[in-house]
């Protein structure tokens, strides 16, 4: 859209002020208001602190403004809120090789080549997304491959899965990896035919012993990644994001960012553990840094791990690993000493909780740390994939809110089956269910474990069903949520989850002017339609800060 100068001002040529308001006209204005329901507006005016100033409805008399802008009959939503992210790992994510296209070894090679010309500068080669399934290859590939393209530096390259890395010889010399290195339990290193030479690809935890030798990131590569997450981000049409596992390196590039006016995505931040917590904020949460752009807001911890690895702790054994049940990753008396500390700090605790034991142990410590600590204190428990039934009341008391993230259950709903067997399943991914106990739901994408794609998300949500459709009908279809529930969970609850509701999260006057401008209608669209989403344009704090043209 073009910025154009009202009428009047052009008229008596005036010098235009460095500050000044500006209407944005012509839009199919939708957001959340105070009471959670959907409203509607044609245009909306920006004051000269970034702010919303009013929304014009329909037929009412557009206000006089400096600046005048035509929205072109575009919809206009709040800026999408991605209630759990990882906001570095999404730009590093992103400046490393992705060989996710590739259909052969010698195109994988030959993209690593050309990726390891271009960057000339860094010490090693990362990259990610191959598959020697795809290729047809009928075996892994070996470090001798990657010396044939890369061999004056290391290289080590993720597989598609997060389940095996293969390095060149560089790499492994690095690591200290010859033919007498023993494989680590849960790991394998993979051998050529001699049975005794490593191949240069590593199963499992044995990538570890390569992974560990990789060079922390300096912190000119660290601002170079928030830089990338955030273009990344805008794209999608995402204005904040709740950082989960801030470290006090990410902190650092965050507050470099905003000192030096480059930050444009607000992040909410969640420390990773109790030291990086008194590391960042010392003794209690930070205040709104840059025009509500950062806050320190508590910490995460995790409780177990995740599904796929059997990591998440259950009550009952797997269905398909009949002597594991998974386990705590922090024992009981460890957890509660670290949420009273937090309590005692006002920080705000979001816990990582998959299994049905973990869920269960995360209320129970919850209730009965909320005892001795009342307040608002909006205890977050991160995924609640696999909840007892007969705990899911519980998320709805203490204030307590479910951080979720609809693009899990696609992903893993088959996995989910085998895991747990079809008869364990009535407490998964249960947003209406949680909704209906008189819980709240925040919703995000886990990203760069998922795509942040928020339409991904929204579609999802409100079908229970992939991009394929599939299952027809939707997974569990009962635990739907309508598409108002699915847009607050985006939006003004994922800005609620993070205590910044009144701030940002919502077109209306007094918060900030973060809205982005797309195709569709998501309240009307079918869902494949709010799966092709175009964002246009994505306004943070009043400015544009993404234009797709
Ligand atoms: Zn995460």
């Amino acid at each position: 859209m073009k910025l154009k100068l009202a009428a009047t001002l052009l008229a008596s040529a005036i010098a235009m002020p460095a500050q000044a308001d500006v209407l944005i006209d012509n839009v199919s204005g939708i957001t959340i208001d105070e009471e959670g329901k959907v409203k509607r507006f044609e245009a909306l005016v920006i004051d000269d602190d970034g702010k919303i100033a009013r929304l014009v409805e329909r037929g009412e008399e557009r206000p006089r403004t400096d600046y005048l802008e035509d929205g072109e009959g575009r919809v206009m939503l709040p800026g999408f809120i991605d209630a759990h992210g990882h906001v570095s790992s999404v730009g590093f994510n992103a400046l490393t090789l992705d060989l996710s296209a590739t259909n052969s070894l010698e195109e994988a090679l030959e993209a690593i080549r050309v990726f390891a010309e271009e960057n000339e500068a860094r010490p090693w080669i990362l990259g990610r997304g191959w598959n020697q399934e795809k290729w047809g290859l009928g075996r892994f590939p070996t470090a001798a491959e990657l010396d044939s393209v890369v061999s004056d530096r290391p290289v080590w390259l993720n597989r598609v899965d997060g389940h095996a890395g293969w390095g060149n010889s560089l790499a492994l010399r690095a690591a200290g990896i010859d033919a007498s290195t023993v494989s680590p339990e849960g790991g394998r290193i993979e051998k050529l035919a001699d049975g005794k030479t490593p191949s240069g690809v590593f199963i499992d935890l044995a990538m570890g012993l390569v992974e560990k030798v990789l060079p922390a990131p300096r912190p000119v590569e660290r601002d170079l990644a928030l830089a990338e997450a955030q273009k990344v981000l805008h794209a999608q049409g995402i204005t904040a994001m709740a950082d989960m596992g801030t470290t006090i390196e990410d902190w650092q590039s965050f507050r470099r960012a905003g000192d030096n006016g480059s930050l444009t995505l607000r992040i909410m931040a969640y420390s990773a553990g109790p030291e990086q917590m008194v590391l960042i904020g010392g003794s209690g949460p930070t205040p709104w840094l840059y025009d509500d752009k950062l806050r320190l807001n508590g910490i995460k911890l995790y409780l177990d791990g995740a599904l796929g690895s059997r990591g998440a702790w259950l009550k009952q054994p797997y269905a398909d690993d009949p002597h594991n049940t998974g386990l705590p990753l922090t024992p009981p008396a460890a957890l509660r000493n670290i949420l009273v500390r937090a309590a005692q700090g006002n920080f705000q605790p979001a816990i990582h909780a998959i299994g049905t034991a973990a869920n269960a142990e995360a209320l129970n410590a919850i209730g009965e740390i909320a005892e001795s600590f009342g307040g608002d204190r909006r205890w977050r428990i991160e995924h609640v994939q696999i909840v007892d039934p007969s705990d899911l009341p519980k998320l709805a008391e203490h204030g307590i809110i479910s951080s979720m993230q609809p693009v899990h259950q696609t992903s893993d709903m088959f996995m989910a089956e085998a895991r747990l067997g079809p008869d364990r399943l009535g407490g998964a991914y249960a947003w209406s269910s949680i909704l209906e106990l008189g819980g709240r739901l925040a919703f995000g994408s886990d990203a760069p474990v998922e795509s942040a794609d928020p339409f991904a998300g929204l579609a999802v949500a409100i079908t229970r069903s992939n991009a394929e459709g599939e299952p027809f009908g939707g997974w569990r279809p009962t635990e739907r949520v309508t598409r108002e529930q699915a847009l607050a969970g985006f939006t003004s609850e994922a800005a609620f989850a993070g205590f910044a509701e009144g701030r940002f999260g919502r077109l209306l006057p007094g918060e900030r002017a973060d809205f982005i401008l797309v195709d569709i209608d998501p309240l009307l669209a079918t869902p494949d339609e709010i799966r092709a989403t175009k964002v246009h344009e994505t306004w943070v704090g009043g400015r544009k800060v993404y234009d797709a043209d």
